[in-house]
């Protein structure tokens, strides 16, 4: 009989991400700098959605949900572009992405329910999120980005020999899923 773990990784193998990699967890660290550049970055959504900071929690509160998990996989599309202006290429990855991962995140909740899914991006479940003036609507689904968490998406690429730039042809969306039982 097929382990969850296996479970988990032959759905990802088959979602049609171009390339996936297994998270060990002691690679996985959630630095302040890192959430400081939601605050201070160009992104635009501090404060204006349930994933992101502040309204995803403290660092410290994502440390503590971070710790009951003890597998994660990183997943990634790369689009192929014409040049670094081609700005409907690296929409069209991004669309690709976002919806695979999705997709895929409600595949995976069906072998593990408490599944942490981070994304790249800020929550796009609602046309309009809520926040601040009424509860997120849909918490047990919503996904917060990796910066939120603090992570280094290079970072941890590196430290789990995952490449993170694939030239300047090209773009790569790098996002992860976080599952509560061991490989
Ligand atoms: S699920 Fe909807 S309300 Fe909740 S964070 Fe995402 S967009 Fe906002």
């Amino acid at each position: 009989m097929m382990s969850d773990w296996d479970k988990v990784k032959e759905i990802i193998k088959n979602a049609g991400f171009s390339h996936m990699g297994e998270i060990r967890m002691e690679t996985v660290e959630l630095m302040d700098e890192v959430r400081d550049m939601c605050q201070n970055g160009n992104c635009g959504m501090y404060g204006k959605n349930w994933a992101c900071p502040p309204g995803c929690g403290s660092l410290e509160e994502c440390r503590k949900r971070l710790l009951s998990y003890r597998t994660g996989i990183l997943v990634q599309t790369v689009g192929e572009l014409e040049d670094s202006m081609d700005w409907e290429g690296i929409k069209e990855a991004e669309e690709r992405h976002k919806k695979c991962f999705l997709e895929t995140a409600e595949k995976l909740r069906e072998v593990c329910p408490e599944l942490l899914p981070l994304g790249a991006g800020t929550c796009t479940l609602c046309k309009e999120c809520t926040y601040p003036d009424s509860p997120c609507r849909q918490p047990d689904r919503r996904v917060s980005s990796m910066e939120a968490y603090g992570i280094l998406v290079s970072d941890i690429c590196a430290k789990n020999q995952m490449k993170y730039y694939y030239g300047p042809e090209s773009i790569a969306y790098t996002s992860c899923y976080f599952f509560d039982f061991s490989s």
